[in-house]
């Protein structure tokens, strides 16, 4: 908003009231014509929320959970995440930074100054990193699903039920039939109408499988996301390359659409580089602040907090804690000794 403020001060939106960008204004300027807009938009998306509304994740005395299962206190991270005031401010924090940016870069097409994508080209390395070229391909966001669009409401209060190790065959199960469990992360259906009105097509980059693709799909558009065409505008695992990695799926995207700005839960929704198996944990921290990367957060790379699963949960005692940073409560006459390697 503060760039269409800007422009509008300056005197300068005149010239961009037409294609894309006019179509942008109502939505884009919400902040200078009046709350009226917002507080639209902000009843589309509780009212959207309101209508998928998941599984209770603790049953009341007296009420039987399904199959028996027993009622189950649920672990901090998933209250974080599922149930905390504080997890949606984050997100809706990161999302109204995302309207931003796509409406700078947005404008920048508009007047014809250059537009970058922030897309990792082949080749690249973390010291070494290339972009791939946009040229006058037409602008794109892409977006992880799983707790970066979508939450998975359904599968997890599921899952906090029974317990237990992480169940794939479970997770192809929810894939196909989670429709209507999930809930849009809030703050995405603000961004997402932001991006459209202002020409960014969205595109969904997911590790769901390739398989599930018409499923997929319906959950995105039942949770309120817009349709999603596979291989187009949906790429999912099996689509492009092997496994988890997502930089084939992003170069096929990037062969089409210039990606200006990329959101995800896991630093592997921004490069497989991250990824990498020799990467320590320390070194990991270290890669993402680098002089070419450490630029790119919030401009360009969006994430997302996700304390539930993911390559972010790892690391013994001694790779979490530096040595130079412990204490020990001097009140105490005995010192633990920890465990693990510090790297
Ligand atoms: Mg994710």
């Amino acid at each position: 908003m503060r760039r269409w403020r800007a422009l509008l001060a300056a005197g300068a939106a005149a010239p961009l009231l037409s294609g894309c960008i006019a179509a942008a204004v109502p939505v884009a300027a919400a902040g200078v014509v009046g709350k009226h807009e917002l507080d639209r938009r902000h009843a589309k998306q509780e009212a959207t929320e309101q209508a998928q509304t998941p599984p209770a994740l603790v049953r009341g005395p007296g009420v039987p959970p399904p199959g028996g299962l027993m009622a189950t206190k649920v672990p901090p991270s998933v209250q974080y995440l599922y149930g905390s005031a504080e997890a949606a401010a984050q997100q809706r924090q990161t999302y109204l930074e995302l309207a931003n940016f796509l409406i700078a870069k947005s404008s920048d097409r508009a007047v014809g100054h250059p537009v970058k994508s922030v897309v990792l080209a082949p080749g690249s390395t973390l010291d070494q990193p290339v972009f791939e070229p946009c040229g006058d391909k037409p602008l794109a966001v892409v977006l992880d699903a799983d707790e970066t669009a979508i939450l998975n409401y359904g599968f997890e209060g599921d899952q906090v039920l029974r317990g237990g190790a992480y169940d794939q065959q479970r997770w192809n199960r929810w894939e196909q039939t989670g429709q209507g469990k999930v809930r849009p992360v809030p703050g995405v259906l603000d961004a997402l109408e932001v991006a459209r009105q202002a020409g960014v097509t969205v595109v969904i980059n997911s590790n769901r499988l390739a398989a599930n693709a018409d499923a997929t799909a319906a959950t995105l558009k039942q949770a309120g996301l817009g349709s999603f065409t596979h291989l187009d505008t949906l790429w999912l695992s099996g689509d492009a390359g092997s496994g988890s990695g997502k930089d084939a799926r992003r170069w096929a995207i990037s062969a089409k659409y210039c990606v200006v700005a990329m959101v995800g839960d896991q630093l592997g929704d921004f490069s497989d580089l991250f990824n990498a198996p020799a990467l320590g944990l320390k070194q990991r921290r270290e890669a993402l602040g680098t002089r070419d990367f450490e630029v790119m957060w919030g401009q360009g790379w969006f994430i997302l907090p996700n304390p539930v699963y993911g390559t972010a949960l790892k690391g013994d005692y001694g790779a979490v804690f530096p040595v130079e940073t412990r204490w020990s409560d001097p009140a105490e006459t005995q010192t633990p000794t920890p465990s693990g390697s510090a790297n």
